[in-house]
């Protein structure tokens, strides 16, 4: 397999200060793919700026302006959790830019598949406002590029942040073009992602939301894929799958209250994978969204990169919580998300 990798070290330059979302969190995931020998296996795609135009494709062009103009001013704050510095527009433009460049990738064929570490990351963002640590939508200026550029008819975006991604749910509430499958903690931030959230008009049934208890883990995630996800994306035959990557429901991640491991993620990741090689030719790009322990950020990528290549060993150094909770509710929680969606 060609797993594509998108980089930059313009992502470092968006400088956050002593803020969780930092610039540690690539620079430790790119040295240790680079230590465990994984990054010398991947085929690395120069990622460009996006451009006005294709920001435009999500966002309005008056934040676009507000966003580069406080960049030329010295930065601040966006809203109360997002803050910029000089060198934060460009960062945000080639992380939505870098998305790009993995996706033409992949429907070229250059690759196989592809993950683009970026920063900042972009779910929470919203058509004229900052929110959540994101500037711009990265994975949903990807989707709707890859409508326009490729032609496409139906992309998924399964989106397995804790959070939300009430941006990307919000760009295509109303499109049934896009299949948005969401795992998150809820309730919790930004406090979008009900169950009963499933779109409108001629997007109803294209926004799947699979909100979970505080305390749920690695079984109840893939279960959630397995008979939700897997059923709904079948019924709905992508032709691209993009996902948001988050590592923040990992046990270790103190942001919220879940307890994922690295190998549930790469089971996540696998799910993916074969159901891109099922349904659309293998076509399947990862983007970096949340997750703040530095080990869990860097082990998850490299996880899930040894997924993309087809390596069977998954290294798992943090392994399981001490402390397992009772998943009570599960069964009747997921059977109601079926009947919503309509799967057995
Ligand atoms: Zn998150």
């Amino acid at each position: 397999m060609k797993a594509g990798l998108v980089y930059d070290p313009i992502y470092l330059e968006h400088d956050t200060g002593d803020h969780v979302e930092n610039s540690r969190r690539l620079v430790e995931a790119i040295s240790y793919l680079k230590e465990t020998g994984i990054k010398e296996k991947l085929i690395s795609l120069p990622a460009r700026p996006a451009s006005l135009e294709e920001l435009e494709m999500i966002h309005a062009p008056e934040y676009i302006s507000h966003v580069k103009s406080k960049a030329e001013n010295g930065g601040g704050w966006l809203d109360p959790d997002t803050v910029m510095s000089p060198k934060s527009y460009e960062a945000a433009l080639y992380a939505a830019g870098g998305l790009l460049v993995a996706v033409e990738g992949v429907m070229k064929k250059e690759v196989d598949n592809a993950f683009a570490i970026v920063r900042p990351p972009g779910h929470h963002a919203i058509r004229d406002r900052a929110m959540g640590f994101c500037i711009f939508n990265n994975v949903a200026i990807a989707a709707r590029f890859a409508l326009s550029k490729f032609s496409l008819n139906r992309i998924l975006i399964a989106d397995f942040d804790v959070h939300h991604g009430n941006g990307t749910q919000d760009a295509f509430y109303a499109d049934p073009n896009v299949l948005y499958f969401s795992t998150h903690e809820y309730p919790y931030y930004p406090g979008t992602g009900a169950a009963k959230e499933t779109g409108t008009g001629k997007g109803e049934g294209t926004t799947v939301n699979f909100p979970m208890a505080a305390g749920w883990g690695d079984e109840e995630y893939l279960r959630a894929f397995k008979e939700v996800l897997v059923p709904v994306a079948r019924r709905f035959q992508p032709e691209l799958i993009l996902v948001s990557a988050g590592f923040d429901s990992h046990w270790a991640d103190h942001l919220a209250m879940m307890t994922a491991t690295i190998t549930g993620f790469a089971q996540m990741a696998l799910i993916l994978k074969e159901l891109a090689a099922e349904l659309c030719q293998g076509r399947l790009v990862f983007t970096l969204e949340g997750g703040y322990n530095l080990r869990v950020v860097a082990s998850s990528i490299k996880a899930i990169f040894d997924v993309l290549l087809g390596n069977s060993e998954i290294e798992d150094p943090l392994g399981k919580a001490s402390v397992a909770r009772k998943p009570e509710g599960f069964d009747e929680h997921i059977e109601a998300i079926k009947r919503t969606h309509h799967v057995s």
